[in-house]
């Protein structure tokens, strides 16, 4: 199992020298299975060119899309998502349900008039919904091979972590989440999603920021990278990736960032878009 990081910037895209090496692509990761298990989690900016990687390879054409939440930056690269214009493909979307937010009504909705010329239904994939229950309990979702658990997370909204598993294999995908805010039983839920049953290998965590410009964005949905590092080094992850990259943020602002986080933790990187990380 690998992931490819299709698009790691939080917020909104960037397009513009200065920020290409770390890439402005927002939020989305495919995750790879060995049997040809395809899962991509978010469908910001970034899906565009992971979608374009799925369409070119062979095998089955099917998809599963999880979304973390609907925010548009992890929400806004659906209409670029060409598999969607391709009735060979069979994407399923799901998420669990958020109060009357329910993934059939949302995610048709970022495409309908007067925001896109077609709808979802006209496109030519074939497009199901998997609404999930909040969280997945002691019954994970199967996708071939691959075990998909997930947790609710602090967030602006709700937002939910997922947990994919292969065999004793795991990457934990935590975008976007308020540690800080988070109660002690939401804490113990994402720290159990990285260690149980086994410590993840890998994890993608939302760190916007640093302890020193949280205070000033606080109650805005985004963690620190010291507590990304925190709950890595408590869960016994083998690797962490901090992603959510501000829009602000150079590549020579990001590369200052990533020596302090690899001093603080020799396995922690910043995450970079098109990166190919695998789960092993
Ligand atoms: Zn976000
Ligand atoms: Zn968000």
């Amino acid at each position: 199992m690998h992931v490819i990081i299709g698009g790691c910037r939080g917020t909104h895209p960037v397009a513009q020298p200065g920020y290409m090496r770390y890439g402005g692509e927002t939020t989305s990761y495919l995750v790879e299975g060995a049997a040809g298990e395809r899962v991509i989690v978010d469908a910001g900016t970034g899906v565009r060119a992971l979608g374009a990687r799925l369409q070119k390879q062979h095998g089955p054409r099917r998809v599963h899309l999880l979304l973390t939440h609907y925010h548009l930056d992890h929400t806004m690269g659906l209409p670029a998502l060409g598999l969607l214009y391709d009735r060979r493909w069979t994407v399923t979307m799901a998420a669990p349900s958020r109060g009357r937010h329910v993934v059939r009504d949302v995610m048709p909705r970022l495409l309908h008039a007067p925001f896109w010329p077609l709808q979802v239904e006209d496109m030519g994939a074939a497009v199901r919904y998997r609404n999930l229950p909040r969280t997945c309990g002691t019954h994970p979702l199967r996708i071939g091979a691959l075990r998909v658990r997930w947790c609710p997370v602090q967030h602006p909204g709700g937002c939910t972590a997922y947990r994919l598993e292969e065999g004793p294999k795991a990457v934990v995908v935590a975008t976007d989440v308020e540690w800080a805010r988070s109660t002690p039983a939401a804490q113990g839920a994402l720290a159990a999603l990285c260690r149980e049953p086994t410590p993840a290998r890998v994890l993608i965590m939302d760190g916007q920021y640093s302890r020193g410009t949280y205070a000033a964005h606080a109650g805005w949905g985004h963690s620190t990278w010291e507590e990304c590092v925190a709950l890595a080094r408590a869960t016994g992850v083998r690797r962490l990736l901090i992603t959510h990259h501000a829009p602000d943020q150079t590549d020579r602002a990001l590369d200052r960032l990533a020596r302090q986080v690899a001093r603080a933790w020799p396995d922690a990187t910043l995450a970079r878009t098109g990166e190919r990380v695998r789960v092993a």
